[in-house]
């Protein structure tokens, strides 16, 4: 009898060591450090799947790629694309017009000539500015799997493009059998279930004046995308540079906001949501937060205080006040 009880005991904590087994994998892709994670016997496959997809999505949607995708829908001016792209693509084009464009994939030749895209940093002056300018806002029509680019269009999904891929890889969890998982692609995190004791995870927002965090989220089954002005900058004489462009001046948002996180079920709109709300400030932000639903975020301002939207109550804390949003 004691030996049976023994025997199932130690056959219980051999599944449930099964089931909670941590496989984790670090890859660098789509220009940043992703750290991914999934628990169960069926982990280490789901991994190697999520591996091989980030590097397939890379390839289409990094424009200085030239078997890529976007690569020749920009030299091309349109063309033909996969399901991936064509999603994408229609996906940004949704954000744009909710966000009144505050969301803009064609900011692509302002981010150049900031020299964003090689890393190759300047100020431009206002008459290239302006020049620039011209070629933003323009069409992008998304039809079946044909794409067409107004005249002079360039597309830069890079406000996107990983929380797409994130919420891509929650689908090869699923598919994988995995249950609970943790994917964070930059500051573009996603969540499959909850940890796997049940309890939710905790998800950091980063401290943008420091190396800590500001804030904690306990999330489960939804993504959180931050956007901060300290993910990538540069300097010059002594003024910051950031990279997201506000496409209504050509400009690093001025907006009061060191960052926002939005926090929504679709990886996809989480990221392009961050994107523009930063660029939008709190208060339109919040507007659009009232009409429009669907989401909840989290605002750090330049002095450092913290606003979050209603929704999130009992699921953020920090050790700062926190003021919430109605
Ligand atoms: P994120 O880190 O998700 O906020 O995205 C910033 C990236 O999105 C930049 O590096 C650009 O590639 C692109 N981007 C910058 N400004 C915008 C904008 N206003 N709308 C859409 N994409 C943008
Ligand atoms: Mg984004």
């Amino acid at each position: 009898m004691k030996r049976a009880l023994i025997f199932i005991l130690a056959a219980l904590l051999l599944t449930s060591c099964g089931q909670t087994e941590e496989h984790s994998a670090t890859v660098f892709a789509m220009d940043t450090v992703m750290e991914l994670t999934a628990y169960g016997e069926n982990g280490e496959a789901a991994l190697e799947a999520a591996k091989t997809e980030i590097y397939r999505l890379d390839g289409l949607f990094d424009r200085r790629n030239e078997d890529g995708e976007i690569f020749a829908l920009n030299k091309n001016g349109g063309g033909e694309v996969s399901d991936d792209t064509a999603g994408l693509l229609r996906r940004g084009e949704e954000i744009r017009a909710l966000t009144g464009g505050a969301f803009d994939m064609t900011v692509a030749p302002v981010m150049d000539l900031w020299g964003f895209y090689g890393q190759d940093y300047r100020v431009p002056d206002g008459a290239e500015l302006a020049a620039a300018l011209e070629k933003v806002g323009g069409e992008v029509t998304v039809e079946g799997n044909t794409v067409t680019l107004g005249e002079g269009t360039l597309l830069d999904p890079g406000g996107i493009a990983k929380g797409w891929a994130s919420a891509r890889l929650m689908e090869i969890f699923r598919e994988k059998g995995v249950t609970s998982g943790l994917v964070s692609l930059g500051g573009s995190v996603q969540a499959l279930g909850s940890r796997p004791d049940g309890t939710p995870w905790r998800v950091a927002i980063q401290d943008p004046d420091g190396e800590g965090y500001a804030a904690v989220l306990s999330l489960t089954d939804t993504a959180a995308v931050t956007s901060g002005d300290y993910q990538r900058y540069f300097e010059q004489d002594g003024k910051i540079y950031h990279h997201i462009i506000d496409p209504s001046t050509g400009r690093p948002a001025d907006s009061g906001l060191r960052s926002v996180t939005v926090v929504c079920r679709d990886g996809a709109l989480a990221d392009g949501l961050s994107t523009a709300l930063f660029v939008m400030g709190r208060e339109r932000a919040l507007d659009l937060w009232r009409e429009s639903g669907g989401f909840e975020a989290v605002f750090i301002d330049s002095d450092g205080g913290i606003a979050a939207t209603a929704g999130l109550r009992g699921l953020i804390r920090s050790d700062k006040e926190i003021v919430f949003c109605e």
